[in-house]
């Protein structure tokens, strides 16, 4: 108890004590002294209960209570009732006045801010570039359904994901021209944020990267082809004093022109979204081609192994799949010393969503990677060790070629590696690119 309410109490005890001994002291002068304390006991009982009340009403009216004046406890009671109403609504306004400066905030910002019920997939709220990119109306589309309202947009199955949803990329519902990037943010159990954003500029720069890199490397191809014919028809031979440096030239013209190559194969995997020429790839004979390319590589430095577990085929296209793996297959060989093993293993495994999915494993006991490159080999010119590379004739493209074509065949990338132990290179296709293999007579 604080020492002011204390004494509101002990005040109260004070004012009834003294009504009661004032009835005594009236009903004694009168000769009914019991009669006075009865009296002055009744007075004091009445005035609690009257104090009571008027407490009561206040607290029940909601309305601001005032500060009492009156020293007794009743009186304490509306004192700190009225010190935490007041400490209240300055809490209250300052909540309030924060709330206005975030939406003042976030109704301008350049991104389009959607608040959607979960539940219903109604909108709740929006900022002003929902009306620029999106062409929401203020008020008349509150509390409509947004799928509904963005009919344009392929919301309804991409909502419906909920929490898996991700980024989705949509022609702008305004503009032919624009391209949005949507993501949902469900930040509550019952709201979800809806983020668009124009990424129109975006993909731009990106295609004008693309095309020059492509146009590029197509300007070099005709050049190269010419130089690395005339360096093939010089003979070493005929100038023995010349030959290494003919030699060195044939190996760097030999390389650039498989730079460009791979250069030209990654500007038209990037450029495409789907595979035009979808269909059931062999995978036995792709497995004898990879072993066969090993074999060759290898000039017979590493024991090469091939294992086919699965016995199915895959859904896709044959040349970029060839391409992928035969990059992984490459790479085994060329960083592993003389004498070391590689493994290429085709096998069934459960896939992401618990499908019957299948793996195409490249597992080496070469150098390995140390664990701080492993989240960026599969970038363009990555390389673990510069000179190794380009030692073993590599151009620093082969793995960002795999993960390209895995991308278009919905399959993923993975690489485990201990540096000195070796390193495995697996492709994990889901369910739906996996096929029955067909009997040997069809595929032939
Ligand atoms: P590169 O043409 O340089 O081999 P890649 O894109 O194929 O380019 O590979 C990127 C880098 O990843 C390589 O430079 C190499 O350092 C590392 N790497 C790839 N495969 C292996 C492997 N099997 N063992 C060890 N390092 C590897």
């Amino acid at each position: 108890m604080t020492s002011s309410a204390r004494s509101a109490w002990l005040r109260t005890l004070g004012l009834v004590g003294a009504t009661v001994a004032a009835g005594l002291l009236c009903g004694a002068i009168a000769g009914r002294p019991s009669l006075g304390t009865a009296i002055g006991a009744l007075v004091a009982l009445g005035w609690q209960a009257w104090r009571t009340r008027t407490l009561v009403e206040h607290l029940t009216s909601g309305r601001h209570a005032r500060p009492d004046v009156s020293p007794d406890i009743q009186g304490e009671i509306e004192r700190v009732l009225h010190r935490r109403q007041t400490s209240t609504r300055l809490r209250k306004r300052r909540l309030v006045a924060m709330l206005r400066a975030y939406r003042a905030a976030a109704s301008v910002l350049p991104d389009a801010v959607i608040v959607v019920e979960r539940e219903t997939q109604r909108i709740v709220w929006f900022n002003e570039a929902g009306t620029t990119l999106l062409g929401l109306r203020y008020p008349t589309d509150l509390q409509a359904s947004i799928v509904a309202r963005l009919p344009a947009l392929p919301l309804a199955s991409w909502l419906a994901r909920g929490r898996r949803a991700g980024p989705l990329e949509a022609g702008s519902p305004l503009d032919s021209t624009a391209t949005l990037s949507l993501r949902l943010l469900p930040y509550s159990d019952d709201l979800w944020l809806l983020v668009a954003r124009d990424v129109s500029r975006l993909l731009q720069l990106e295609q004008m990267r693309r095309d020059f890199v492509a146009n590029v490397s197509h300007e070099l191809r005709t050049p190269l082809t010419v130089l690395h014919g005339y360096l093939d028809m010089l003979d070493p031979a005929e100038q023995p004093e010349w030959a290494p440096m003919l030699e060195e030239m044939q190996r760097q013209s030999t390389r650039m022109t498989q730079l460009v190559e791979d250069l030209l194969t990654l500007s038209r995997l990037e450029s495409r979204v789907d595979l035009p020429t979808d269909e059931t790839v062999p995978m036995a004979g792709m497995l004898a081609a990879l072993r066969r390319e090993a074999q060759a590589l290898s000039q017979g430095r590493h024991e090469i192994d091939v294992g086919d577990s699965a016995g199915v085929d895959l859904h896709g296209s044959p040349k970029e799949l060839h391409s992928a793996f035969s990059n992984l297959v490459a790479n085994a060989v060329r960083y592993t010393p003389a004498g070391g093993r590689i493994r290429i293993a085709w096998e069934r495994e459960r896939d992401a969503d618990g499908g019957e999915g299948v793996a195409l494993s490249v597992t080496d006991t070469g150098y390995g990677i140390p664990a701080a490159h492993l989240p960026r080999i599969t970038e363009r010119f990555y390389r673990v060790s510069n000179s190794r590379s380009r030692e073993s004739g590599g151009t620093g493209l082969g793995l960002a070629i795999a993960k390209h074509v895995l991308a278009l065949h919905q399959a993923r990338l993975d690489v485990r590696s201990d540096v000195g132990v070796g390193s495995t290179f697996s492709c994990h296709f889901g369910a739906a690119r996996v096929r029955p293999r067909l009997p040997l007579e069809h595929t032939a």
